[in-house]
């Protein structure tokens, strides 16, 4: 068993011509069909959407007694030759001449059965769902866009930077943050005021899962200019929604010398170049998404890849939603922030593609976005999709000291608690931007699923880590 000499099933099933050549596969039972002197069965290995099949034909009695223990879900080893196949849907077939059940797979427990299961369910089996088409083409998806998202960058000079996941500071001061400690629950130390003291914690401080990579990555883009993380964020969302996990990925770009517009370009270029990608690259997996999943999804992305995104202000967002005539569970009005119904709207009903919004209220934003002339705006930037409304939120920053030290001031935070991100602004400040991209929400506009935990091999969400 020397996984560099087995051909995968996919090479096998990509043969135009095949010559009777001797072949060996090894996968896992899909379905397996017994006839008069005849055996049927499907094998897949996860390399594509597509089972091989593998007939046995007269089998002598040592091989029959083999066969028998195929079964739905088994490990197996077959040798045989490639045949072009009868069937329809496929162009070659196995003609076993030998088998081996490497693991059996009891079928009355075996867990995965022919019958289209419900994704609550695969939940629960999470150990065994990539097993199936869904979640096995979830995960090329994911793998793919992976692959892109650093060609993407790689191809255009942007270095990888590695932030940290534990981290002292809470990037927006905007809480959902996950606890670090070493202290023991049951009887921490207790400082004089009352208070859990963690000036006796492992960091000497309170540490945090990071929610974003952002000011970390700001350093570096300070330094090499052009840098991009992708890595594991944490947030402890109350919120038991289709589109937030507890963790998730994210991709977090960020360009010294780039403006808002330079940000805007980098943000419709890099979501073009990866669906475009990922339609070329996984275009079997891609069309199962589009029949099985979201009908016309396929056609929807090709539109997105070629037509330039639309672009406003939040002034005309909120002008188009107030116009509209369209009672939302949320009323809007200037000052108010976009809920996702509203994006939803923005995208699907009024521009019917995607919309990147920029110049919001300061108050509904981040300190560290940078203050326009108005005084009242912010150069933020949120790119909205049909079907999931935000996919992208970035900004250019607040590069004026004094600026940025009375952001934070107004917003509740304290200065020495950034006193390193305030001396970027100190020395050798730049004009920068960049965004951040949850992974899994540009998966689920990729591919159609309806819920994030889908789209993650083991999901973390609220009362949910199993696995
Ligand atoms: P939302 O309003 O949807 O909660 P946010 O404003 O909190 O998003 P940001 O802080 O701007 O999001 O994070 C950047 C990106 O990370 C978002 O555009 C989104 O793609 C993704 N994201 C944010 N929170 C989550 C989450 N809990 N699970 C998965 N992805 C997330
Ligand atoms: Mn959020």
């Amino acid at each position: 068993m020397n996984p560099a000499q087995s051909i995968r099933i996919r090479d096998l099933l990509a043969t135009q011509q095949p010559t009777a050549q001797l072949v060996t596969a090894q996968g896992w039972v899909r379905t397996k069909r017994d006839a008069k002197h005849l055996c049927f069965f499907e094998v897949n290995d996860g390399s594509s959407l597509s089972n091989i099949q593998v007939v046995f034909e007269n089998p002598e009695d040592a091989i029959a007694a083999e066969l028998a223990r195929v079964q739905t879900g088994a490990s197996v080893w077959v040798t045989g030759t490639l045949e072009p196949s009868p069937a329809k849907g496929q162009n070659v077939e196995i003609h076993g001449t030998a088998v081996e059940v490497i693991g059996e797979a009891p079928a009355d427990s075996y867990p995965l059965q022919k019958k289209r299961h419900s994704f609550e369910y695969l939940r629960e089996i999470a150990h065994l769902r990539p097993r199936t088409n869904t979640f096995g083409a979830v995960a090329r998806v994911r793998n793919r866009l992976s692959f892109a998202i650093h060609r993407f960058f790689q191809e255009r000079d942007f270095f990888y930077v590695h932030t940290p996941i534990i981290t002292a500071s809470d990037a927006e001061g905007a809480g959902e943050l996950f606890r670090v400690t070493t202290l023991p629950a049951d009887n921490p130390p207790i400082a004089e005021d009352g208070s859990v003291d963690f000036r006796r914690d492992f960091f000497g401080k309170p540490a945090f899962l990071t929610v974003s990579g952002q000011l970390n990555a700001e350093i570096y883009a300070c330094a090499l200019e052009r840098v991009y993380t992708f890595g594991p964020t944490f947030r402890a969302e109350n919120s038991n929604t289709t589109r937030h996990l507890a963790e998730f990925w994210m991709i977090e770009p960020e360009v010294a010398f780039c403006d808002i517009d330079g940000n805007m370009d980098l943000a419709e270029d890099f979501l073009k170049f990866v669906l475009r990608d990922l339609l070329s690259g996984c275009a079997e997996d891609m069309a199962f998404f589009d029949t099985r999943i979201q009908t016309g999804l396929i056609e929807t992305l090709q539109k997105v890849v070629e037509s330039p995104f639309r672009r406003i202000t939040y002034t005309e967002a909120v002008e188009a939603l107030t116009s509209s005539g369209r009672t939302f569970e949320f009323p809007v009005s200037w000052g108010s922030d976009l809920q996702s119904e509203h994006e939803k709207f923005l995208t699907e009903e009024v521009y019917g593609g995607p919309v990147i919004v920029t110049g919001y209220p300061k108050e509904i934003k981040a300190f560290y976005m940078k203050l326009n002339d108005d005084g009242k705006t912010v150069r933020g930037m949120d790119v909205l999709v049909p079907r999931l409304g935000e996919i992208i939120g970035g900004s250019e920053r607040e590069a004026d000291l004094a600026t940025l030290e009375r952001r934070i001031d107004e917003s509740g935070l304290h200065r020495e608690d950034y006193w390193w991100y305030l001396d970027l602004r100190r020395y050798g400040s730049v004009p920068h931007s960049g965004f951040g991209l949850g992974f899994e929400r540009l998966i689920q506009y990729a591919t159609g699923m309806q819920n994030i935990r889908d789209v993650i091999p083991f999901p973390r969400a609220v009362k949910s880590a199993e696995f």
